[in-house]
Formats: C-alpha cells, sequence, structure tokens
C-alpha cells in the first residue's frame, strides 16, 4: 500500500491541471480527479473542455471521477441571486468536491482554480474552508498563479483545448465587454515564478 498522502483534486480544464497535478506530485501527493463543473455553459463546452482532460488525465496516468450532475436552471438561479457569483460557484464546486473525498475516505483535497489570475485566493479559501469545515475533510491550498503562463505555454505543447471564457454564461459576456469578474482578487497576481507554500485548512 503507498505511503503517499491522497489528494483530491477539482479539476476544472486540462490546462489548469498541467502543473498543479505536476506541483502536488512533486510534493508527494497522491493526485486523484474530479471533473464537477456545472457552471461551464452551455453543455457543448462542458463537453469539450472535458474530452481534452479525460485525455490529458489519461496520459498523466491521473484517475480522473466525473460528475454529471448539471442542473442548468439551479446553476443560473444560484448565480444570479448570490451577492458574488464566483463565491457562489466555489462553494458548490468545491463542497461537492469535500463531500467526495469524505466518501472514498481521502482527507485532503483541493482544486485546480488556484492557477487562475482571475480568481481570488481570498473566495477560494473562504469557500474551501467552509467546505472542509462541512464535510470533515482538510482543504489545502497553494498558490499557482506565478506558473499560469507556464501552463499556457504547456497547454498549447500538448494541444490541449484552452478555453476563451471562464465558465459560466455570464463570463462568456463579460469578456466582451471587459468587466472584471467578481471572483478576481484585488491583488495583482505574483510574478511568473514558483508556486507558493502549501497551506492545509481544516475549518
Ligand atoms: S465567472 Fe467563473 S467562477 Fe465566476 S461564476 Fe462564472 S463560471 Fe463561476
Amino acid at each position: 500500500m503507498s505511503s503517499k498522502r491522497r489528494l483530491l483534486l477539482h479539476v476544472c480544464c486540462a490546462p489548469c491541471l498541467t502543473v498543479v497535478l505536476e506541483g502536488y506530485r512533486d510534493l508527494g501527493y497522491e493526485v486523484e480527479g474530479l471533473f464537477y463543473n456545472p457552471n461551464i455553459h452551455p453543455w457543448r463546452e462542458r463537453e469539450r473542455r472535458l474530452e481534452s482532460l479525460e485525455g490529458y488525465s489519461a496520459r498523466m496516468d491521473m484517475p480522473l471521477s466525473v460528475d454529471d450532475d448539471y442542473p442548468l436552471e439551479e446553476n443560473l438561479r444560484m448565480l444570479l441571486e448570490a451577492d458574488n457569483r464566483c463565491l457562489a460557484c466555489f462553494r458548490d464546486r468545491l463542497g461537492r468536491t469535500a463531500a467526495l473525498a469524505s466518501e472514498k475516505g481521502i482527507d485532503l483535497f483541493s482544486t485546480t482554480l488556484s492557477v487562475s489570475p482571475y480568481q481570488s485566493p481570498e473566495l477560494l479559501i473562504r469557500a474551501g474552508r467552509e467546505a472542509a469545515r462541512d464535510h470533515g475533510v482538510s482543504f489545502v491550498y497553494r498558490d499557482y498563479r506565478p506558473l499560469y503562463a507556464r501552463s499556457a505555454r504547456t497547454s498549447r505543447e500538448n494541444e490541449l483545448y484552452r478555453q476563451p471564457y471562464c465558465g459560466c454564461v455570464l463570463s462568456e459576456r463579460d469578456r466582451y465587454l471587459k468587466l472584471g469578474s467578481p471572483g478576481r482578487s484585488g491583488q495583482p497576481p505574483p510574478e511568473e515564478g514558483g508556486a507558493g507554500p502549501e497551506v492545509l485548512y481544516s475549518e
């Protein structure tokens, strides 16, 4: 039996997985992935991202669970009614990941969203902590944003599909209007370099 620490990684897409998987493996984690992203609109776009991810996960020998739950009306209602739609979106996805980790007997979970300069570390940590508390597991946060440019290069080299917007139909509109995402941090992302230290949150 492996002595490595098991980590359930919420995966949003193949490009973000590249550097995050490598980073956690370098730290000695045995990584399993979960694709649960009902925030990706429309369904065809979700399928496109998933197809690319499945190919890359297989190539990298990473087990991947896929949650096909796609309650579109509920998801849209949740995003439209939330004070901060991205926080609600993080809560939904990280909550489902923490629940599956607990079900599988995996103590730790994390997310590839931590590589995106468009997602606020503060909001991700807040949602991760809540999910950890609700499901009795620990959230691992590591700032991978300095590796964002590298993830883009690696994606091109591996011919991975790179999406032009975050996921929801609102973000698809906002890229044309050049509106910032409500999930974006007020702080500029760190310069290109190494990932930050790993931090564990249990509540
Ligand atoms: S912009 Fe991205 S993180 Fe924010 S609600 Fe839409 S899909 Fe979720």
